[in-house]
């Protein structure tokens, strides 16, 4: 067992997950961390914006003129507590930022959305948390986004940053999708006549290559918390067709959580890349 190993069974571990907004935890690293928690690994989540530029509590679009976007942005703050509470997360960082909304919406220009934030400053607020934390791995996007968010890939950015000066973490992995994966929902889907969110149905993730993931967790067990935790984003009524999905086939369509590594300086090959030294099942 090499010295590392070692001194990671002493000391608790701990995994930080860092998204844009308010229901990604539960859409994307969910899984992960309510395993992993109930592993006795510590979990941390870093919130980035507020998600003001949601489904309002009426029901309304942003892009609607009526669109409340500050009782948006409290009522999804409550709605990521309980989320957290759900997923039984150790600690809940709300940066605050105020959301950009999708790619090409008029308010990608406001001064004080997320995107036009410098990357640094962003950092710096993230590295500060992981300063405290001191995590071996952090999970975020890839440069992608995952779907192309432009939050999301600032997000991206500003984890990089970040762990290029807090030297207790060794890797950082990002959510990804299969094309497979993506296939193989759409088929449960529509042998279940299960309706899936539109990112997925419409094949609008960005998938990656089958050999690139390198780390899957199996997650089934914590499928049912899963989601409740997207269920707890009750405001979002576009995860409504997740939360209506039949226990079992969220769990065969949700179980798997995969994650490509896009920062690594722990020097292990990458056959050994198991994030905590338990189960993770290793991709090819
Ligand atoms: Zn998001």
């Amino acid at each position: 067992v090499p010295e590392e190993d070692v001194t990671v069974s002493v000391a608790r571990d701990t995994l930080v997950c860092v998204h844009a907004h308010p229901d990604d935890e539960a859409l994307f690293t969910g899984g992960t961390q309510a395993r992993f928690g109930a592993e006795g690994i510590r979990q941390v989540l870093v919130t980035c914006t507020d998600g003001s530029l949601g489904f309002d509590p009426k029901g309304l679009t942003p892009l609607d003129p009526l669109h409340d976007s500050a009782a948006t942005a409290s009522t999804r703050s409550f709605e990521l507590r309980a989320s957290a509470a759900v997923l039984g997360l150790d600690r809940v960082v709300e940066l605050g930022y105020r959301d950009s909304g999708m790619s090409g919406w008029p308010t990608n220009g406001a001064p004080d959305a997320f995107i036009n934030q410098p990357v640094e400053e962003v950092a710096e607020r993230i590295l500060e948390v992981l300063d405290e934390e001191r995590p071996r791995i952090v999970a975020t996007y890839d440069a992608n986004g995952f779907y192309g968010h432009p939050d999301h890939i600032h997000t991206h950015h500003a984890v990089m940053a970040a762990v290029e000066r807090c030297e207790s973490v060794e890797r950082v992995v990002a959510v990804a999708m299969t094309q497979a994966a993506v296939e193989r929902a759409i088929e449960v889907a529509e042998a279940t006549r299960s309706l899936l969110p539109e990112w997925l149905g419409s094949r609008l993730v960005g998938t990656v290559l089958e050999g690139a993931v390198d780390v899957e967790v199996d997650c089934s067990s914590f499928a049912s918390l899963k989601q409740r935790a997207v269920a707890a984003h009750v405001s979002q009524i576009d995860n409504e067709a997740l939360v209506a999905m039949r226990a079992d086939i969220f769990a065969a369509v949700f179980g798997i959580e995969r994650y490509v590594t896009v920062f690594d300086r722990s020097g292990r090959p990458s056959a050994a890349r198991r994030l905590f030294d338990r189960e993770w099942l290793s991709g090819s």
